[in-house]
């Protein structure tokens, strides 16, 4: 298995390209016309059956091998953030206004990277390979999107396992960590608008003041969290926008609270809908005004299957190394649509610490942030990871 990486390490210089020309040209959302030119460039001359999704930029790319075999799934993400880049990079985005900020150049170019490695040793493999690239990872459901669009039926049976990676600059380069059950949190919108009635400031008692209604239902909320929800299974609840009124002397009509929903686990999701569908408007009535309460549910609970991360992890250990691999204690509660695949086939996300040398994991900007810089030296290890999860099904 060792070899894996070596082999790997052999297609560095090309995979270093591809992750630098995708990350000169971001695109954002599900519609990535110039990444997915990209793609299929790289992917020309690969034994591989290629299918474009219509309703979005999402490409599989099938690797057949034996029909009696398993049909085994891994993905890479492709779309970037609405950033303006800072990084210095000599290969910094050239589309204004975005940015790879959260390492999807790097998924695109290792699983590129895997399809190459894997073409080459195709006589090994032990069944069917679906390389899934999708769009629209970052708040547009891009995963959804390809599993309504036949993704699991794409080889002709459905894939037994599904593995996808995530880089990170939390961990140093070719860490790799992961945990059994949830991994990360489901993420809804929540939004409240409190109708009170308008009026003079100074005769608050002429009108109906929605301000400290609304106030009210952000304090009874975390109140409520804590009273309500299981310790042991916690949400999270932040309400990051609020806004209300357009002058000192004005009482306005409404006030308006925007907030994201997590939990790590599908009943707390459902109490903390619950919840919120009570305390607003139970606060608003008691204050004689009205709450009105529209939650947008996002992503699932991404949430990894315990035998086959068991899986992933024995066979990291072997390409990595015992001390490179490390079980995550705690869930994360950022989200990631992945979770709509683990739904549907059993499978794993694992992080891939990238954070160059020169930088400390603790203090480097992290995903997200317009100043991340990747260690694009973390590559051949997750494509070796990649190879390494479908050789080790037989
Ligand atoms: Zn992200
Ligand atoms: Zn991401």
């Amino acid at each position: 298995m060792l070899d894996l990486v070596a082999s790997a390490q052999n297609l560095f210089p090309d995979i270093v390209e591809l992750r630098r020309e995708l990350h000169r040209f971001p695109e954002r959302g599900n519609h990535l016309p110039k990444t997915r030119q990209i793609l299929l460039e790289a992917l020309e001359g690969l034994p591989l059956d290629l299918k474009l999704h219509e309703t979005t930029s999402g490409v599989v790319a099938v690797l057949p091998g034996d029909p009696e075999g398993r049909v085994i799934l891994l993905r890479a993400d492709m779309d970037a953030l609405p950033l303006t880049e800072e990084t210095g990079l000599e290969f910094a985005s050239r589309h204004d206004g975005f940015m790879h900020a959260c390492g999807h150049d790097l998924h695109t170019a290792m699983l590129v990277g895997a399809a190459r490695l894997l073409s080459s040793m195709r006589e090994q493999i032990p069944g069917t390979v679906l390389f899934m690239f999708q769009p629209g990872e970052e708040g547009f459901a891009g995963a959804r999107f390809m599993l309504e669009e036949g993704l699991l039926d794409t080889a002709g049976r459905r894939p037994s396992g599904a593995f996808a990676l995530h880089v990170n600059t939390w961990t140093p380069t070719g860490v790799l960590m992961h945990r059994k059950g949830a991994q990360l949190a489901s993420d809804d919108r929540v939004v409240i608008t409190v109708r009170g009635k308008g009026g003079h400031a100074s005769a608050p008692y002429l009108s109906y003041d929605p301000i400290p209604v609304a106030a009210e239902i952000v304090l009874a909320t975390q109140t409520a969290i804590t009273r309500r929800i299981n310790v042991f299974d916690p949400g999270v609840i932040t309400f990051a926008s609020v806004e209300a009124g357009t002058t000192h002397n004005v009482i306005p009509e409404t006030a308006r609270l925007e907030g994201t929903i997590r939990a790590i686990s599908d009943s707390t999701r459902e109490q903390l809908h619950a919840l919120l569908r009570r305390i607003a408007p139970g606060v608003a009535a008691a204050h004689g005004v009205e709450a009105e309460v529209e939650i947008v549910r996002g992503y699932p609970v991404t949430v990894n299957d315990p035998e086959h991360t068991d899986r992933v992890d024995s066979v990291a250990r072997r390409v990595l190394g015992d001390q490179a691999v490390r079980w995550l204690e705690a869930p994360i509660m950022g989200s990631e649509d992945w979770g709509y695949v683990l739904q549907e086939v059993p499978g794993t996300m694992s992080f891939l610490g990238a954070c160059p040398p020169d930088r400390n994991p603790l203090q480097a900007p992290g995903l997200h942030s317009n100043r991340i810089i990747l260690d694009e030296a973390a590559m051949p290890y997750g494509i070796a990871l990649h190879a390494a999860m479908v050789l080790a099904e037989r």
